[in-house]
């Protein structure tokens, strides 16, 4: 691509982009950057795009979930452990249910950077700029913590490199309770209206995993190392511009921060930096769907992005909210089948479905992300077009940010264990819950 190098999106304008008073010191840091090692490689890359190209056409689905932002507080043992291990027993129940491969991805490893709908932010009168992510700034509400720091960005690739560092060695085989349903925690599927189908499916996985067991040898070594990739919204371009190589002197660009970066449902203009940088990676891509995406300027964005017309290299997601689906969805879909496009068609049933309680606390209801993932599998099936995949925020720790599931959570429990610092995320439970949801609706 001769118009294109990892910096023209300098040219363009950069939504969403922190501002450095220090310029000489983010230039140093950027230098240094750019001479670390990839995080991941181009094998594992073009691999994931090949799953990406199956699930486009119903051979596979993708299984995408973690926080909405991860924390440099949140790189520990604990924490990462159980965000992959909800990830795997969901592609269990998936797999269970579905009856295809399960690609797994996390935002993960590098979610560190979050775009805001306003510059500052005002409490009790004091204003100060907002927390954009941990690569940018500090959380707490203080004007020591909200100062954008270029050393944050090195501090986020050495978090993404210890996090992806832990998550290679357990995804090679330290997960043995995998493969016994019977150890997982599942209480509250008693709690559930469908408590007997979940528990019936919950045997049925354990008895497949015995059967593979039994059968021994190169299956069970299969079976305890499982592929894993991940993902983040690319949103600070000077960050990913210094992570993106051209991997042993060859001609193509890619993104080896991350194996499956997105664009955001904010800065998907057309003429923008971060619609340039993407164009000239070799990445498979997502880009975020929303109630404010047009038919001709979704076509617009395929036709340059995937000008190839290569399958697995675009994703959708989808998220307009439980309210909207119905009348932005289907147009989209009509657009993208007349332009003939290849895609991989995927939900995200939580940015729709962000609200605000009377304490001024920000959750989601479960039986909203749960309509919004019901209405998507009715739209496509009547378009015959195909749901390809699932993207959430998710935790596998028991907090309480979204209400209800069938553990029942409140607007009065929010307060008991709310730690996301931006969105709220399903916890393991609710995480679990919505797994269990889509195998049962496959399987009648
Ligand atoms: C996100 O995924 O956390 C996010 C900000 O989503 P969106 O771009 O869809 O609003
Ligand atoms: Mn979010």
């Amino acid at each position: 691509m001769s118009d294109w190098d990892p910096s023209s999106w300098r040219a363009k304008t950069a939504l969403q982009q922190p501002i450095y008073a220090d310029s000489d010191s983010l230039q140093g840091v950027l230098q240094q950057l750019g001479d670390r090692p990839p995080l991941v490689t181009r094998w594992e890359i073009d691999r994931l795009k090949t799953q990406l190209a199956l699930a486009a056409n119903g051979d596979a689905f993708l299984l995408q979930g973690g926080d909405c932002s991860e924390s440099f507080a949140a790189c520990r043992a604990d924490p990462i452990e159980k965000k992959l291990k909800v990830l795997l027993q969901m592609s269990l129940v998936l797999v269970y249910g579905l009856k295809k491969p399960i690609i797994r991805v996390g935002r993960i490893a590098g979610q560190y950077a979050k775009p805001r709908s306003s510059d500052t932010e005002t409490r009790d009168g004091v204003t100060l700029p907002s927390y954009r992510g941990d690569c940018v700034n500090r959380s707490p509400f203080t004007p020591e913590d909200r100062l954008t720091r270029p050393q944050n960005l090195l501090a986020a690739y050495e978090h993404s490199a210890q996090t992806l560092n832990y998550l290679r060695a357990l995804t090679e085989g330290g997960f043995a309770d995998l493969k016994h349903p019977e150890n997982w925690e599942l209480d509250f599927v008693s709690l559930s209206p469908q408590s007997d189908e979940y528990h019936q499916m919950v045997r049925g996985i354990g008895d497949s995993l015995n059967f593979l067991d039994v059968l021994g040898g190169v299956t069970r070594a299969e079976l305890s190392r499982v592929d894993f990739y991940t993902s983040h919204e690319a949103l600070l371009l000077a960050y990913e511009e210094a992570l993106t190589r051209q991997p042993s002197g060859e001609a193509e660009w890619y993104n080896l921060g991350t194996h499956f970066p997105w664009i955001g449902d904010r800065t998907r203009m057309i003429d923008g930096a971060h619609v340039e940088y993407f164009r000239g990676i070799k990445n498979p891509i997502a880009v975020k769907v929303g109630p404010s995406t047009t038919s001709d300027g979704l076509i617009e964005l395929l036709d340059l992005l995937n000008p190839e017309r290569e399958v697995g290299r675009m994703t959708l997601i989808c998220r307009f909210g439980a309210e909207r689906i119905a009348e932005s969805l289907p147009l989209l879909i009509a657009a993208v089948q007349q332009s003939n496009h290849p895609v991989l068609w995927s939900v995200d049933p939580m940015h729709g479905n962000t609200m605000t309680t009377e304490n001024g606390i920000k959750t989601r209801h479960f039986d909203q992300i749960l309509s919004e993932v019901r209405e998507s599998f009715a739209i496509h099936a009547r378009h015959g077009t195909i749901v390809g995949g699932i993207h959430l925020e998710l935790t596998g720790n028991n907090v309480t940010e979204c209400i209800g599931g069938a553990g029942g959570l409140s607007s009065g429990d929010l307060s008991t264990a709310y730690e996301s610092n931006v969105d709220p995320r399903l916890n393991y439970e609710q995480a679990m819950e919505i797994a269990f949801l889509i195998a049962k609706q496959a399987r009648v």
